[in-house]
């Protein structure tokens, strides 16, 4: 079980996006850029891919930002905060491949798949 540590609505009007945090200390540890993680948000429910938008390897957790755009991402949605996510399995997919280049990197996005650019940029 993965307990949510907070929970922000980023956009309230539907369709709302929201960002849990979420410990999972191996899938923090383990995660690279662009890989994500298959989420069951109640106990039967289906399983469905998210990005991790964000990880703290040392505080164990992990970010999730999701659109709410059907069943399971609105019930996921309706969690909150010390409530727990049945199954978090990942990190999964290949790797974004990173190299340090000089001068100016262009990043793109689209849709909720700006949140990790953001994050990375933030840091
Ligand atoms: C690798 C990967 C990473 C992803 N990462 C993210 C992420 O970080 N954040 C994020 O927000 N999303 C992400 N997605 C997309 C996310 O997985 C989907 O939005 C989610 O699985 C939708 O599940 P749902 O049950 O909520 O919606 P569904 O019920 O599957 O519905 C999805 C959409 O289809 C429409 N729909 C459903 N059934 C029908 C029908 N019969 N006729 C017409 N339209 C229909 C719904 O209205 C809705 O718009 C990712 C997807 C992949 C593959």
């Amino acid at each position: 079980m993965f307990e949510i540590l907070e929970k922000k609505v980023w956009l309230a009007e539907e369709p709302r996006i929201t960002e849990l945090l979420v410990k999972a200390p191996e899938i923090a540890r383990a995660q690279r850029a662009g890989q994500f993680v298959i989420v069951i948000p109640v106990a039967g429910g289906e399983r469905i891919p998210l990005t991790i938008a964000d990880k703290d390897a040392q505080t164990g957790t992990i970010s999730l930002v999701f659109q709410e755009v059907g069943a399971s991402t609105m019930m996921l949605g309706r969690l909150e905060k010390g409530q727990r996510i049945p199954h978090v399995a990942g990190p999964l997919g290949k790797p974004t491949h990173i190299e340090k280049f000089d001068g100016a990197v262009v990043c793109v996005g689209g849709g909720i798949g700006v949140a990790p650019i953001h994050r990375s940029l933030a840091r």
